[in-house]
């Protein structure tokens, strides 16, 4: 059940684009990473083999779905699938388009920052988002993948 000491139990982690039984599709306030979403699950559980088989499954068709809707708006040159829970040990994956002119590109968004994006591409991808945000938002994921 929730922890009361974690803050993906005590917080949604950014705005819900999109929820279902089991989970939530949020876009965090992250103003480097314009599109970076993430799929939290509800409940406090750590690990994917805590997840029933079914779950497991259910979980990983919407973060492909959520990857798909990424390539489709916003054509990036890469995706990043990560799942850490090493600082929040709730279960949660970051869906993260990447591209080559990137502030961290080849590295990890959490690695050694190489270059200052122009404001301006930073904007236009920002806008961009919004448009993945409301594709995301028009999806249907509660009669697609309720587990
Ligand atoms: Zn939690």
């Amino acid at each position: 059940m929730n922890n009361p000491t974690c803050h993906l139990c005590t917080h949604d982690g950014g705005e819900i684009l999109a929820s279902n039984a089991v989970l939530r599709i949020i876009a965090p306030d992250e103003p480097e990473f314009p599109g970076l979403v993430r799929v939290v699950w509800n409940l406090h559980i750590g690990e994917m083999t805590d997840l029933s088989p079914q779950h497991r499954s259910a979980l990983m068709q919407v973060v492909c779905q959520v990857e798909q809707l990424i390539r489709d708006v916003l054509n990036p040159h890469k995706i990043n699938l990560a799942s850490f829970g090493n600082f929040v040990p709730h279960l949660h994956w970051h869906i993260i388009p990447r591209w080559e002119d990137d502030s961290y590109f080849p590295e990890s968004i959490w690695g050694k920052k190489l270059r200052e994006i122009p404001a301006d591409l930073l904007k236009e991808r920002h806008q961009q988002a919004q448009d993945l945000y409301e594709a995301i938002r028009s999806f249907d994921f509660k009669s697609k993948y309720n587990a």
